[in-house]
């Protein structure tokens, strides 16, 4: 899957890299059916560094856990259900606290399902019986009520243990995962969805294996009317237990081993929100309001849609069947077999059986979509949109036929299905989804039109390289449990990297994803963050999984893989895992041994790369050298250190260059770091040495005093001595370095004297990012001298090669890139007559009735100038009405949004929150956008508390939209009064939020934002 938030790495202007929100959010799982919904996020599966956060870490909740984890032999098993039901069975959520605080269970978490024995349930029946006779004499003796607070918790213990299904019986399973008795083989399923009171009815018919004898079927259902069920063609009883989205079977006697078929019918809504099986619409160009159904199951939402074993290790096959108006198309996973007439206007389309799989993986749409098609080997690629957008979707087809065949050859193992569809969705919460065979994106990253620039191919080229990926990584090879997500989304993150640089070099993909690691390197310095591999169980921390960590971490740690096997090992490697494992599920484990075991150089992958997986962070490596002799330490690198005592140590594969030889790939020097100290013995004298090549590495680098000056000083003589990489990365980490108080404002200042005279991309733009946040922050503190002595700075520095930039049309992405960065910033500070020139652009566009151009690329720069007048801003909102072009359309919003007229900026929240004017989708840019203005921030901020309510009933609680949501409105504040407030805020949402590890990450910003502001601003003021 790919977030909507991450899309584009990098927005400049006022400058700020998208607030990447990676967290999330709790729904209780006990005291309400849980909302379960979205996508992105992360875990807190080690201990919570409390010290800086006030609110209660979601680890500190008590979590009953159900009766058996995986493989416990029987003894130990009933030892755990005993203490359980004894009451001793209240464990953190956090697996470090909870193996050190019961050291009786062990750890399995990777593993499928559980299964409780029969020894373990006669057992906890007589004990359950026990503890409810001592309870009863208890409740008695005290005239203890239940209800009220002081006996509340021994009540919750006794209904977590089983609990009771909403019929009030007995629920037969008391584990968030599924028992591993029974396996599903095949389900057929049967829709008819009703796109006219947004309804529909489903038949479910599933052939399961059982595979220990067992009484209970157990499997997930959510949110529907189950009209009907029968075992083996008899009807049977069901129970449900809607916290946690289950529905069981019981039956009076042990079903022994064999095939049987459950089936189910049933109705429900099709969902309003983005997720299930839900409506969606658009107004075409003749104004008329035209409906379509479309799914999004990952991570936990194919229950919403058929009752099913919603696991990704439940691997089965699927033949689907759908019934619809003949004015509609239904696509599936598989090609369409056979379409029925079945009258009155209705027709059902069947599919072919699909390939063995996930649940998460099914989809299935029916809409008014036209297409496009063309072959590549065996697979018909087509590309679907609205009818009004045919012209827009060539650029997908021919990239998507371009990827698949890079795919085919880079893997050795052919896309193994007949079609491949690619469909724009006009209303989809993510950025698009990898359902195997039936990808569905946003419009904005499929859809290119004839005067996109080549900055929007490249983001529609990203997501497609992405999704397509992940249809070997994900779909053919699926990992065990979301405790892995990374080998999905880590993988599929850097296959698109490495697959767009090799097909379309021209789309300067190497700069995008340095910012990528930028990026995930600044996210993975807080305390908030989460080691790659992190134990899941809730649906809250499986949602939590969807974040930085697992994509942008996970691709940046395979490149520091891939840069350090030797020509050929990587590819190898991924192929023999990908042949051993197609169809199947695995652990990180099993791809790590499949690369040590084509490994020339003995290296162990393993045991290098579980460093880098198991421990949160990364380390930073601090150089001194004293000669000849290199000494290089490692510790863990946090933005607030303070009371940390992590000792965690890191194989870095680390790499450098030296004044002897520094550009050539084949100057690279390469020492693995082991132990917290080593000592590297160079062969002869050098001026200096750069470590981290070309960031290739997932750490950052200090080094001593001489070592700073000996590089800075090379810098001024002569900045081509390291690649603009290296210049981008040493900007990078003098930056890091400076928030964490290693080093001083005054050193960043020194380094960044030579940048006048840069003109690279990656530096550049680097310079740009960091000073923009600076200069963001002093403008939201109202510090206004130094704002504009920050101007100052900017113009003395960046000037003139703002002033070289052209405003025709460009066609290198990496100039384009270059000048809109450098463009919004002058347009946005005022500088150098940028507003005077893109006013001139934007009245020559209008007038010509759009006959002379805007280059795309500097649309945005451009739309944001015209905004500032009421007659801008309304023909910009007449034009955001109107606009088919997607690209167009996306950044005249943004332009419509950063508006410093207050009822405006009121104005578009409320209407892009209640969806009528601005698709509620958009909802999360538009407060990006306003937060960024010193105008909106604060209206922004008030809008999201009053209307919390509301945005969690559009955007699921611990969504990638609620991140962003939270992190735009909170991470440009800098003081004391604006801490609490947030604080207060979060406090009072209860389980509406006051839990998610996004609420973590944004009071820690806050807190790292006035640290660095109480450190330096005297040093501002002194230096700047
Ligand atoms: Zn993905």
């Amino acid at each position: 899957m790919e977030s909507a938030n991450r899309l584009k790495q990098q927005e400049y202007g006022a400058i700020e890299r998208a607030p990447q929100p990676r967290n999330m959010i709790e729904n209780s799982m006990f005291e309400e059916e849980p909302d379960v919904v979205d996508l992105a996020k992360e875990s807190p599966s080690y201990p919570i560094d409390t010290d800086d956060v006030v609110y209660e870490p979601r680890s500190s909740r008590l979590l009953v856990r159900g009766l058996g984890e995986n493989d416990l032999d029987e003894d130990e098993e009933d030892y755990e259900s005993s203490a359980r039901l004894l009451g001793m069975s209240f464990m953190n959520r956090s697996s470090n606290q909870r193996s050190a605080a019961s050291s009786y269970i062990r750890q399995h978490y990777s593993g499928s399902c559980s299964m409780p024995s029969t020894k373990t349930m006669v057992v906890g029946v007589v004990v359950l019986v026990l503890v409810a006779s001592m309870l009863m004499v208890l409740y008695f003796l005290l005239g203890c009520n239940f209800t009220t607070a002081g006996c509340q918790k021994t009540n919750s213990t006794m209904d977590s243990i089983y609990p009771n299904s909403t019929n009030g019986e007995l629920f037969p399973w008391a584990d968030l995962r599924l028992p591993c008795s029974v396996h599903p083989v095949h389900y057929n399923i049967t829709l008819h969805p009703d796109l006219t009171i947004m309804t529909f009815q489903g038949s479910v018919s599933i052939l399961v294996q059982v595979l220990n004898e067992t009484k209970n079927i157990v499997l997930h259902s959510s949110d529907m009317n189950i009209i009907k069920a029968t075992f083996d063609g008899k009807e049977v009883h069901f129970l449900e237990y809607k916290p946690w989205q289950q529905i069981a079977f019981k039956f009076p006697e042990d079903l022994k081993k064999g095939q049987y078929v459950l089936n189910i019918r049933y109705t429900a809504n099709l969902s309003s929100s983005y997720d299930g099986f839900y409506n969606s619409s658009y107004v075409d160009t003749n104004g008329i309001k035209r409906v379509l159904a479309a799914t999004q199951f990952e991570p936990l939402a194919a229950r919403k849609a058929f009752p099913c074993f919603d696991e990704p290790a439940f691997k089965s096959t699927f033949t689907i069947k759908m019934t619809r108006e003949s004015k509609y198309i239904s696509l599936s996973n598989m090609p369409k077999v056979i379409t029925t007439d079945l009258k009155n206007g209705l027709e059902e389309d069947e599919f072919e059986k699909s390939v063995n799989m996930s649940t998460y993986l099914v989809a299935f749409i029916v809409a008014d979509f036209i297409s496009v098609s063309k072959n590549v080997s065996k697979t018909k690629v087509s590309v679907y949109a609205v009818p009004d957008k045919k012209e827009q979707v060539q650029y997908a087809l021919d990239t998507a036929c371009k990827l698949l065949e890079f795919y085919n050859s880079f893997f050795k193992n052919e896309y193994p299905l007949s079609k491949l569809d690619l469909v724009a969705i006009p209303d989809f919460l993510a950025g698009a989804m990898e359902n195997w065979g039936l990808i569905t994106f946003r419009e904005t990253t499929l859809l290119v039109g004839s005067n996109s620039s080549a900055i929007d191919k490249q983001l529609v080229t990203s997501v497609i390289a992405h999704e397509l990926a992940h249809q070997w990584f994900g779909n053919l090879v699926t990992m065990q449990w979301w405790n892995d997500l990374w080998l999905n989304e880590g993988f599929a993150t850097y296959m698109q990297y490495m697959s767009i640089e090799s097909v379309f070099p021209g789309l300067d993909i190497d700069t995008e994803f340095l910012n990528v690691r930028f990026k995930a390197l600044a996210k993975d310095a807080l305390n908030s963050s989460h080691p790659v591999s992190t134990v899941v169980s809730t649906p809250e921390q499986v949602e939590e999984m969807f974040d930085s960590v697992s994509y942008e971490k996970g691709a940046s740690i395979l490149l520091m893989l891939n840069a350090t096997l030797t020509d050929g090992e990587f590819q190898k490697g991924v192929t023999q895992y990908l042949q051993k494992y197609k169809l199947s599920n695995t652990k990180s484990e099993n791809l790590w041994n499949s690369l040590s075991q084509v490994s020339k150089q003995n290296l162990s992958v393993s045991e290098m790369m579980n460093t880098w997986t198991v421990h949160k962070g990364f380390p930073l490596v601090t150089v001194k050298r004293s000669g000849t002799q290199v000494t290089l330490t490692q510790e863990h690198f946090l933005l607030n250190a303070e009371n940390s005592t992590d000792d965690s140590l890191w194989h870095i594969p680390l790499t450098y260059v030296s004044d002897k030889c520094s550009v050539l790939s084949s100057c690279k020097q390469v020492f693995h770091l082991k132990e917290k100290t080593a000592t590297l013995k160079l062969p002869d004298q050098v001026k200096w040495l750069k470590f981290n090549v070309r960031s290739d590495g997932f750490y950052i680098v200090h080094y001593d005093e001489e070592g700073w000056k000996d590089l800075i000083g090379a810098l001024k003589e002569d900045m081509n001595v390291l690649s603009c990489k290296d210049r981008a990365a040493l900007i990078n980490n003098i930056f890091a370095l400076s928030r964490s108080g290693k080093v001083s404002f005054r050193q960043v200042l020194n380094l960044m004297d030579y940048i006048r005279n840069e003109n690279e991309t990656a530096p550049v733009t680097e310079a740009l990012f960091q000073l923009g946040q600076i200069y963001r922050l002093l403008d939201k503190r109202s510090e206004l001298n130094l704002a504009s002595r920050m101007t100052s700075y900017i113009e003395d520095h960046f000037g003139s090669l703002m002033e070289n930039q052209s405003w025709d049309l460009e066609t290198s992405v990496s100039k384009m890139t270059l000048r809109s960065a450098l463009l919004e910033m002058a347009c946005s500070l005022n500088i150098r007559n940028c507003t005077t020139q893109a006013k001139h652009l934007f009245d020559q566009w209008f007038t010509s009735n759009k006959t002379s151009q805007i280059p795309s690329d500097l649309m945005r720069t451009v739309f944001k100038v015209a905004a500032q007048t009421d007659e801008g801003w309304g023909k910009l909102l007449d034009m955001y009405k109107h606009s088919i072009n997607d690209p167009e359309k996306h950044k005249t919003l943004e332009a419509l949004a950063s508006t410093q007229d207050v009822w405006k900026i009121i104005w578009i929240l409320q209407k892009s929150l209640d969806g009528s004017e601005i698709q509620t989708q958009e909802f999360p840019l538009v407060i990006n956008t306003i937060c960024k203005s010193f105008a909106g921030y604060l209206y922004a901020w008030d809008f999201v508390k009053e209307n919390w309510d509301k945005i969690t009933q559009k955007f699921s609680v611990g969504s990638f939209a609620i991140q962003s949501i939270i992190m735009s409105a909170t991470s440009q504040f800098s003081t004391k009064t604006h801490l609490v407030e947030a604080q207060n805020f979060f406090s009072s949402l209860g389980t509406k939020g006051s839990q998610m590890r996004i609420v973590q990450e944004a009071i820690e910003t806050i807190k790292l934002n006035m640290r660095w502001m109480e450190n330096n601003l005297n040093t501002l003021q002194s230096w700047l």
